[in-house]
């Protein structure tokens, strides 16, 4: 288990549970994908035969692979979808191995190797799937089509990553969650230790040279690091994980839910819980009031209990609940709350078109 529990005893101190508690919730909102049914459709494409068409032919025809039968007839749209999928959930699974790890071990203080674990998640794969979530006809074809590796190669310096980032959080369509700068900074920024990108590289090499992020005379990088030294990586390593958690969350759903029947609006429910997270981690600075932000949240989904009639309007102690335990509760009878289409559909709609939840 990741969650840090009551009782439970651990290195990490008390300061910290609230966010790495936060990252281990996020990180099940990513790994729900891969075992509710509702992601079904993900494992599956459907494509439509005419019965003796000589694409139904080469269906039968076992020995050819569906990818290249599918090119060789053209059928783009379908083998965009196919490797969409594929691809999209295949990077997924390998990057939440590391980021499982990644916080799981920071938990316990061995921080060179949390950070070196950070590294391939969210430097290179996050960063395959912003291009899928841009443009996943272009992606697809340099990675499919065209198959040159240069060209779809994370760690190629052609690339334009701040401009990916840019268009990644346009896509996204969320008003003032993501600063793109911050994020491309705690990745990609070179000249600076404030971000994984110089810290993974001191967790994986024992010395190095970059203006950056250089080892100090007389040091060798992070074996030597003391109590203090832990405390500051996990002060920066609490702040920058959730935040790129939170991030890769988003990305992920903008190109999954693109093929989920989402009746049920989960992905509302979901954008909830991120919201609630941002909350939590920032809501504690001197500009944002979270109580206030809760009160505005709460307006926007108030809901008449159906069982008692009690007109609920939410405030934090609702929302945390919600964030840990998946319900909000009628604050007079305490039974589960059922949101109508209706009150989802709006929230979702403030928190994409305005600046409702800004302050
Ligand atoms: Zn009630």
């Amino acid at each position: 288990m990741l969650e840090i529990k009551k009782g439970d005893k651990v290195h990490l101190p008390k300061k910290h549970h609230e966010a790495h508690n936060i990252c281990a919730h996020l990180y099940d909102l990513l790994t729900e994908i891969f075992h509710l049914e509702l992601y079904s459709n993900l494992r599956l494409t459907n494509i439509s035969l005419e019965e003796n068409s000589i694409l139904s032919q080469a269906f039968s025809n076992d020995k050819d692979h569906v990818l290249d039968i599918l090119k060789s007839h053209n059928r783009n749209a379908e083998l965009e979808d196919v490797l969409t999928k594929h691809i999209t959930l295949s990077v997924l699974s390998d990057m939440l191995n590391f980021i499982y790890e990644a916080i799981n071990i920071a938990k316990k203080g061995k921080m060179s190797v949390a950070y070196s674990l950070l590294r391939k998640p969210f430097t290179d794969e996050l960063l395959i799937l912003e291009q899928i979530l841009i443009d996943k006809k272009d992606f697809i074809k340099r990675f499919f089509h065209d198959g040159e590796i240069s060209s779809y190669d994370p760690s190629n310096p052609k690339l334009d990553k701040l401009k990916i980032i840019q268009s990644s959080i346009k896509n996204l369509n969320v008003n003032l969650m993501f600063n793109a700068d911050l994020i491309y900074k705690l990745r990609y920024d070179k000249n600076t230790d404030a971000g994984i990108n110089g810290l993974t590289n001191k967790a994986l090499h024992i010395i190095t040279n970059r203006t950056g992020y250089p080892t100090e005379k007389q040091n060798l990088n992070f074996v030597f690091s003391n109590q203090e030294d832990t405390k500051s990586q996990w002060d920066h390593f609490y702040f920058a994980v959730p935040l790129l958690l939170m991030y890769t969350t988003m990305v992920v759903d903008k190109i999954i839910f693109e093929y989920v029947e989402d009746e049920n609006k989960r992905l509302v429910f979901k954008n909830i819980k991120r919201l609630i997270a941002s909350i939590m981690l920032y809501g504690k600075s001197k500009n944002l009031k979270s109580g206030n932000l809760y009160k505005t949240i709460g307006k926007s989904l108030a809901t008449k209990c159906h069982i008692c009639c009690n007109e609920n309007k939410f405030i934090g102690a609702d929302f945390k609940l919600f964030f840990y335990e998946d319900i909000f509760l009628c604050s007079k009878c305490f039974n589960p709350i059922h949101f109508n289409s209706e009150t989802l559909e709006n929230f979702q709609n403030a928190l994409t078109t305005s600046n409702k939840f800004s302050n």
